[in-house]
């Protein structure tokens, strides 16, 4: 049995399939939706003439491969002695394996004054309700400079309305992206009419249903018809903590994603887990390929295999005409190598003080830095230590990095 049917848990149910699983597999999920794609939420769907889900899977897929999918309904508790869980309907379900993917949720803003204007982005419903207010002459505030707040502060301008983007720290998507790439992303932003409010705490929120006013700490007011919050997402871990499994920063998992109930895996947004390429650091990922990489390796480990994750993080980030690739972890960056390319791109390189190679972050225009954060993702997970020299020019190709 899989709960939650995002992401993971959607990707999880269709590989136990593919892996040629004979027994029964049910996916529990509590929207009322198909599993679907979240990236389209905040970018090219948001723009589009009419918001669509971009399902994963059909429900003709799902009676083909005998996946019983129960939508709208929660998993409230896990009896691991007789293994049982409880549904909000007041059913129960038995399971011989349960994956855990119940994925993350945003992060609330702890603050009085919110209401109705005040609102996040996690489900295709959200998306909705935020769409109906991306309009020419609409004001809309964002509070938050991380993936969500500048995804949508792109599509927002895109169909003519007045955003501000409000962000706590100095900078702009100060976790995680190296501060070269967040400047191209921040001027990109302000080129295109985004005004940027960095450094800035928020005194005090007032939403009278019609538009919501946001004083900072500085005394400016800014007056939106919207207010997004996008300040981060916390795992979903509540089932598991009753069930008396461990949370470490999410459901902690070994490197096969198996909690200390060896009948019981988790996966995707809402697990911890040691991160082998990185000495076995506990990390937590909140990506999109991860979702789908661990949902397909927790499906094989469920069936007996004992297979570790050794992916290598990556994730993207769509803005205008700019696309963000980072692989690795670049937290760990000791030092930086620089490398500027002649259509606009850039790329940076972090190596850890032993000189090995432990993250990529690329920009540039469409695909430009892709095939790059590519090869670079195949040297991290080679764990190799190329030559700065040589990764700062463009003289060497990546490819024979590799090679050597
Ligand atoms: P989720 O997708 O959150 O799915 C978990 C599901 O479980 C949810 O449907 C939840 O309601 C359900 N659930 C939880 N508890 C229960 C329960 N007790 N019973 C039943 N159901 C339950 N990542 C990138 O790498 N690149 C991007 O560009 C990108 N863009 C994004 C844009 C948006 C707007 C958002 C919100 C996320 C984006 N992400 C992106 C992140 C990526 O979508 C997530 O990492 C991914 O969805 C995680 O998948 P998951 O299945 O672990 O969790
Ligand atoms: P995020 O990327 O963590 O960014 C949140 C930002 O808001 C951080 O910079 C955070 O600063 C800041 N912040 C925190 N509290 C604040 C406050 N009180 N006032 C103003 N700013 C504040 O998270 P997110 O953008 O909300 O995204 C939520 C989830 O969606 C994440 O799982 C994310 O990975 C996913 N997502 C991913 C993508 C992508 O990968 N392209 C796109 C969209 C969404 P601190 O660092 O100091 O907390």
């Amino acid at each position: 049995m899989v709960i939650g049917a995002g992401e993971c848990g959607g990707r999880a149910a269709l590989a136990l399939r593919d892996l040629g699983f004979e027994g029964p597999v049910t996916l529990v999920g509590d929207e009322p939706h198909l599993p679907y794609e979240r990236p389209p939420l905040s970018k090219e769907a948001m723009t589009g003439e009419a918001l669509s889900i971009k399902a994963i899977a059909t429900d003709a897929l799902f009676a083909e491969r005998a996946i019983r999918h129960i939508h709208s309904v929660r998993a409230v508790a896990i009896d691991r002695a007789v293994h049982v869980v409880q549904l909000s309907d007041g059913s129960s379900l038995p399971y011989q394996k349960l994956l855990l993917a119940t994925g993350s949720v945003p992060r609330t803003l702890p603050m009085p004054g919110l209401g109705e204007r005040c609102v996040y982005l996690r489900t295709f419903n959200d998306a909705l309700a935020i769409r109906a207010h991306l309009s020419a002459g609409n004001r809309v505030a964002i509070i938050g400079g991380g993936f969500i707040g500048l995804e949508l502060a792109a599509a927002a301008r895109k169909l003519g309305a007045a955003v501000t983007v409000i962000e706590a720290q100095p900078r702009i998507l100060m976790r995680g992206v190296p501060a070269e790439i967040a400047e191209i992303i921040h001027k990109a932003h302000e080129a295109e009419g985004v005004a940027i409010r960095t450094g800035q705490g928020i005194a005090a929120i007032a939403d009278d249903g019609a538009e919501v006013s946001i004083t900072l700490a500085d005394g400016q007011a800014i007056v939106a018809d919207l207010a997004v919050i996008g300040i981060g997402a916390v795992p979903v871990t509540a089932l598991a903590a009753e069930a008396g499994l461990a949370i470490d920063n999410g459901i902690a998992v070994d490197e096969q994603l198996r909690t200390a109930d060896p009948d019981i895996f988790a996966a995707g947004d809402c697990c911890s887990f040691p991160l082998a390429v990185y000495g076995g650091r506990r990390v937590r990922l909140e990506a999109w390929r991860n979702a789908q990489e661990q949902g397909a390796l927790a499906a094989k480990n469920m069936q007996g295999a004992e297979e570790a994750h050794a992916a290598v993080p990556w994730f993207w980030s769509d803005q205008y005409g700019l696309t963000l690739q980072i692989a690795g972890l670049s937290d760990e960056g000791k030092s930086i190598v620089r490398r500027d390319l002649d259509d606009g791109a850039f790329i940076l390189f972090h190596l850890a003080e032993d000189g090995r190679l432990v993250a990529a972050s690329g920009i540039g225009p469409g695909n430009a830095v892709a095939r790059d954060i590519r090869l670079a993702e195949m040297l991290i997970a080679k764990r190799a230590s190329p030559a700065p020299e040589a990764l700062g020019s463009q003289a060497v190709k990546l490819k024979s990095l590799l090679a050597a």
